[in-house]
This record gives structure tokens, C-alpha cells and sequence, in this order.
């Protein structure tokens, strides 16, 4: 792996180069500015959850342009075909990406929500269990489809690996796994039959 400095002073941005694939990552810097937009809500939905409010993030417009813009960079060169985002807050980070790089989103969604004909999986939450379903059709008729899961936050993983899998199911190839936050000691990532990349890790 070779890494090299974008732009002034080494501070800002660098670009990852590995076997062919440039990939961005993203300064100490910006992670903060992104960081320091989500606020915590201790004791929500239940006692001894803290809950990662993002909704200070996407008020933020600093902060998510910070985010979008970093997630353009690194999955412009991915060529993927679809991002998928997990319902509900995958959808906001999800849709942004898909418009910027030209792509189409597809919505993996709460059971009961979609409409047509679905394929479904039940998974269980840092805070109880629910099932996902994607529509059959989701990713059209090109096989092995190339397709960014999003979601806001890993936890347990149980959620990002049902989707993923029902990515997997319908026909495409989940490329990769991102989120924007991690929370590192649920191991959550180590499920997911897919690479995973976290902007940021909470200990
Ligand atoms: P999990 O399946 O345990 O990885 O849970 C991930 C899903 O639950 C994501 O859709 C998150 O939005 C939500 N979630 C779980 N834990 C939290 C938390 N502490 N703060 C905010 N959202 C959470």
C-alpha cells in the first residue's frame, strides 16, 4: 500500500493507492467537524442506550457537505452500479451519494413498506429484532449488479447483514458495507459477507 499527501501542507485529505484502486480517505480534520455535528441521547430508545442523533449532522451544512463530499471521493472510482440504503437513515446519506455520483438508489426497507413482490430477512438490533425486505426487482436485470450498502450506524451489525445478504439474494454483489459511524466494541462489523468502511470509530 502506497499513501501519498493531497493538496496544502499534508493536512487535508489523502489518497490511498492500492493494486490499482485509488481510494479517498478522510483527514482528523474533517472527521472532527463530523464528529463534533452528531450529538449524544443518553437513554434512547430505552435505558443505557446512547443514541447517536444525526439529525444535527444533516442540519449541519457544513458537516454534510464534509460527509458527502468525502464519500463522493471515495466511491467515485468504485464503479458501482446502485447504492442501496437501509431504512430509515441510510436513505438520507444513501440518496445524496446516489445523485452525485450519477447512480440510482434503492431503498432496503422496514417489513410491510414495500409495495411488489420482496425478499425479506429478519435480523435482531442493538435494542430488539425487526426483518428487512428489498423488492425483487431492485437492481434490474443486470446480474451481479455493483452495489454500496449505506447506513448511518453499525451496531450489533444484525441489520447491515440481512441487508447485505439480501443484496446478495436478489442477485447483486454488495461491494462494500459504509457507514458513518462504528461502534467498534459490538464487533458488528465481523458478520458482513462484504468489506465494511466506517468514517468514524467510536471505542
Ligand atoms: P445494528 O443492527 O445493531 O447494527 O443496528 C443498526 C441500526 O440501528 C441502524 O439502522 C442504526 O440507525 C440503529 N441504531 C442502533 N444503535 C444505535 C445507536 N446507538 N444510535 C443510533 N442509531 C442506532
Amino acid at each position: 500500500m502506497y499513501t501519498f499527501h493531497l493538496g496544502r501542507g499534508g493536512t487535508r485529505n489523502t489518497t490511498v493507492l492500492t493494486k490499482g484502486n485509488l481510494m479517498q480517505t478522510i483527514s482528523n480534520e474533517d472527521k472532527n467537524i463530523i464528529l463534533n455535528s452528531i450529538r449524544d441521547i443518553p437513554d434512547f430508545p430505552k435505558p443505557g442506550i446512547v443514541f447517536k442523533d444525526i439529525s444535527t449532522l444533516l442540519s449541519n451544512a457544513k458537516a454534510l457537505n464534509t460527509l458527502m463530499t468525502h464519500l463522493e471521493e471515495r466511491y467515485k472510482s468504485y464503479d458501482l452500479d446502485f447504492i442501496a440504503g437501509i431504512d430509515a437513515r441510510g436513505f438520507i446519506f444513501g440518496s445524496i451519494l446516489a445523485d452525485r455520483l450519477g447512480l440510482g438508489f434503492v431503498t432496503i426497507r422496514k417489513k410491510g413498506k414495500l409495495p411488489y413482490t420482496t425478499v425479506a430477512e429478519k435480523y435482531s438490533l442493538e435494542y430488539g429484532f425487526d426483518e428487512v425486505e428489498v423488492h425483487i426487482d431492485a437492481f434490474g436485470d443486470k446480474k451481479n449488479a455493483r452495489v454500496l450498502l449505506i447506513d448511518d450506524l453499525i451496531a450489533t451489525g444484525g441489520t447491515a447483514t440481512a441487508a447485505a445478504s439480501l443484496i446478495n439474494k436478489v442477485g447483486a454483489e454488495c461491494v462494500e458495507a459504509c457507514f458513518v459511524m462504528e461502534l467498534d466494541f459490538l464487533k458488528g462489523r465481523d458478520g458482513i459477507d462484504a468489506p465494511v468502511y466506517s468514517v468514524l470509530h467510536i471505542d
